[in-house]
Formats: C-alpha cells, structure tokens, sequence
C-alpha cells in the first residue's frame, strides 16, 4: 500500500496566543485569541535581520541617511546571500513607502527594501554580542526585523511591550546576537482585542500633535488610537502634560543635589515618582520608561 505524500514541508507552527489578520486601514496586525493576563509573555522570536547603529534612533534615521542606505542595502543583500528562507519571510512583510525617509536616486529594488526596513524595524536600546568583536562594545543599540512582532501596531495607550532579554538563548546562531525579542502584556488583554506597542517610547509624555506629527513624518501614519482620537482626549492631554512637568521637576531636582542616588528618600522625589506611577498607571503607559526618567 502506498504510503500517503509526505507534505514538502512541515506546517507552521500554531500561534497559541495571537492571531496575525488584516486590520482595516492597519495592514496586518496582532489579535489576542483569548485572555491574556498582565505580565503574560506573549511571543518570543529572533530577528530576521538586524542592524546595529551606535546612535540614537532618530539620529540613525534623520542625520546618516546615505549611510543608512547603504547598511540597510547591504544587511538585505547579505541575508539574500546567506539565508534564503529568511530573505522571503523579510519579502513577505508589509511596506508602507510613506516610512520611509526622502532619499536620493535609488533603484525600485532598493527603496523597496528601505521602505520594508523601515515600516518593521524596531529599534532596542541594547542588543548584546555572544563574541565580543575588538574594537567594538559588547552591547549596543541595533534596529531589528521580525516576521510576527514587527506586524505589531502602534498605539500612544498601548497594552503590550517589546523588549530585549539577553538571557534567553537564540534558536539559531544569527549574526553574532545575545538573546531574542520578547513581547509581554502590560494589561490583561481579552480575546480578540488588539495587541499594541509604542513606537516611539521615549515621546510617551509628549502632546498629541507633538506624537501624531513623528509618527506620520517616521512610520507614515496618522495615529487614531484612544489618546488621539475620541472622548479620552482631554483628559489624556492633561495628564501627559504633568508628566512632563514632573520629569523635568526630578530631572532639575537631581541636577541640584548631585548627592542625589537612586536610594535617595526625599519626600519631594518619592511624591513625585508615586504621582507619576498614578498618572501613568490612568493613562495605560506604564512601563519601563519610569526608569529613564
Ligand atoms: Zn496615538
């Protein structure tokens, strides 16, 4: 008796946690397929590609665009050399050509694969090496491509958060990389709700407009989440308003007493931080941005 074809290839994985649909005027984007509780890891993953800078990410963006041009480029090129099956799934992802940065005379080929690198690169403060390299730092910033956590929307009020957790092992040895993308739930998230992250962290407490006008000029899009959009405004206004006067009043606060540490029991630095957490906390921002502050 014959034996049934072997399928040519295995079938992928089932996703336990969330689902990846078209969402309207989104492209694609991630759906929780039951409850997710807070603090929940929702999805682990090695980047397709990564590329690491030694700048900010909007200095890697705005100021050093022919050599940005130029690592992306040569970052695709390498991984169509290297890595076929990877190269694909880095073909397959979404492009919004309005992400990327006006750039001088380029082929069709290469603004393509700027505008896909840029539509899903998520840039991470620190991404460690395995080997250390002479001459260069054992961790740095790095912009990094990958096939599910890169569909992942933005939202200004976002209910997850990306990270980089240089403790868990990589599946597969890529490109000299110390850990993977991890994805948690910042809140619990029921069922067939949308999973978001900030793309632009470090602007949380900025105004709307102030938001919205980045989002559109990095990422290409006009942001209609609950803070931008609909009765939330106001009061979200207000509230990201006193966050910012609060971070600058610690900021000058710690300029002023250089004896001030991070163990510090001022009164004024622990209402502060304790009103901030609030307003946080009201405003669906809580995350690790506290410790920047
Ligand atoms: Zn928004």
């Amino acid at each position: 008796m014959a034996h049934p074809a072997t399928p040519q290839s295995a079938p992928p994985p089932v996703a336990k946690h969330f689902i990846v649909p078209s969402i309207a005027n989104k492209g694609q984007g991630m759906r929780a397929v039951r409850l997710l509780r807070a603090g929940e890891r929702i999805l682990v993953e090695d980047p397709i590609l990564l590329l690491r800078t030694s700048t900010s990410a909007d200095q890697f963006v705005r100021e050093e665009l022919t050599e940005t041009t130029t690592r992306v480029s040569d970052t695709v090129r390498s991984l169509y050399n290297r890595d076929n099956a990877r190269y694909q799934t880095f073909r397959k992802l979404h492009t919004n050509p309005r992400s990327t940065p006006s750039t001088p005379q380029l082929t069709d080929y290469a603004r393509e694969n700027l505008s896909r690198f840029f539509t899903n690169a998520i840039w991470f403060p620190s991404v460690a090496r395995i080997v250390a390299v002479p001459g260069a730092p054992d961790s740095q910033p790095a912009f990094a491509v990958m096939k599910d956590m890169s569909r992942t929307n933005h939202s200004c009020r976002p209910n997850a958060t990306i990270h980089w957790n240089a403790n868990l092992q990589s599946e597969g040895f890529f490109n000299n990389v110390k850990g993977r993308a991890t994805l948690h739930a910042m809140r619990d998230i029921p069922a067939g709700e949308e999973i978001t992250i900030s793309y632009n962290r470090p602007q949380a407490f900025d105004p709307g407009l102030k938001r919205r006008i980045t989002l559109q000029l990095r990422w290409g899009f006009l942001c209609t989440c609950p803070a931008c959009y609909g009765s939330d405004v106001p009061q979200s206004e207000l509230s990201r308003a006193e966050l910012t006067t609060l971070g600058r009043q610690l900021i000058e606060y710690t300029k002023a007493n250089p004896q001030y540490t991070a163990h510090d029991h001022s009164k004024k630095v622990i209402d502060a931080v304790h009103r901030m957490m609030q307003l946080m906390r009201e405003e669906g921002i809580m995350d690790d941005i506290l410790i920047s502050v």
